[in-house]
């Protein structure tokens, strides 16, 4: 049965008035999952993370630094779109904190998958410095704890948020034991994920759409790009970076999905789980901007993990 992770603290970062990153995000998620079809999940509190965690993947003065500049009251920016108000520390040490829980209980073997229900988002954060939305990367320190605690040798993290996980990318390049996939928009922000990026180590494996592609193109880039380096990486553990931002209602971008894409995206990766990774799968919530879109993919998405 699939764990949910997730905790009240993350709805306590509040990025500022009209910010897309809104605690509603969650709340429409966690009311989705409130649905009768969801009463088997086993649900628990993301605990927090670590620094000694977190700093396995960001440098640890920047770690440092940024929960010491959370504000007592009032906001703190840190970029043009990203800032901190009095629960963001919390909150981003929950997300990872959720992740690190995640996969200790699918290496565990209680269960054989878990969506993280958590805010912020982390994938464009990086090694030092926070960035677009995110604060610590939670699905890389995430893997960088299957590595480190639980010896895994070949790990894939797979993003199929609208944006480009740079962040993530940038920590791929210098692990390869790690596969990072994406797909995206691009051009778009953050400028990252061209097809040429590949990294030393040949572990990066970018399959851009642009604007206005919509099922086709997602499911030829995924199905022709993605999956194939998935199987010949026979990864260990499969991770997620569910962001649900290429949703065709979702004002940030201009790719064109619905939930039915999510849900057959789980389940080609839930596939490559089972034939490589014993059917191991740790999911997060990334980005997704229009609740009734979000809520639709994400219950989309966990129900094809339930099923898996
Ligand atoms: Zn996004």
């Amino acid at each position: 049965m699939t764990v949910l992770f997730t905790h009240p603290d993350c709805l306590l970062h509040n990025p500022g008035p009209g910010h897309p990153e809104r605690p509603e995000r969650l709340k429409a998620v966690l009311a989705a999952l409130d649905h009768p079809d969801f009463a088997a999940l086993d649900r628990r509190e993301a605990p927090f993370a670590s620094e000694e965690q977190i700093a396995r993947v960001h440098d640890a003065g920047f770690v440092r630094t940024l929960l010491d500049r959370v504000p007592s009251d009032g906001m703190v920016r840190l970029d043009a779109d990203t800032a901190m108000s009095p629960g963001s520390g919390n909150a981003a040490l929950r997300a990872a904190g959720a992740v690190v829980a995640a996969v200790d209980a699918v290496l565990a073997g209680e269960a054989p998958n878990a969506f993280c229900a958590v805010r912020p988002p982390g994938h464009h954060a990086e090694p030092t410095h926070a960035m677009g939305f995110c604060l610590f990367n939670s699905v890389a320190v995430g893997a960088a704890h299957a590595q480190a605690m639980h010896g895994l040798e070949r790990i894939a993290i797979i993003d199929f948020d609208v944006h480009h996980g740079n962040g993530t990318q940038t920590m791929t390049a210098s692990r390869p034991g790690w596969l990072y996939g994406s797909t995206h928009q691009f051009p778009f922000y953050p400028g990252t994920g061209s097809v040429r990026e590949h990294g030393p180590y040949g572990n990066i494996v970018n399959a851009p759409l642009a604007s206005g592609d919509g099922s086709a193109e997602f499911r030829a880039a995924f199905g022709d790009v993605i999956l194939p380096a998935l199987d010949r990486f026979r990864p260990e553990l499969v991770m997620i970076s569910a962001g649900f931002d290429a949703h065709h209602r979702d004002p940030l971008a201009a790719i064109e999905l619905d939930e039915e894409d999510f849900a057959w995206a789980t389940e080609s990766l839930a596939d490559i789980a089972r034939r490589h990774a014993g059917g191991r799968i740790v999911s997060l919530l990334e980005g997704g901007y229009d609740l009734t879109a979000l809520a639709a993919s994400a219950a989309a998405h966990v129900r094809v993990l339930m099923s898996a």
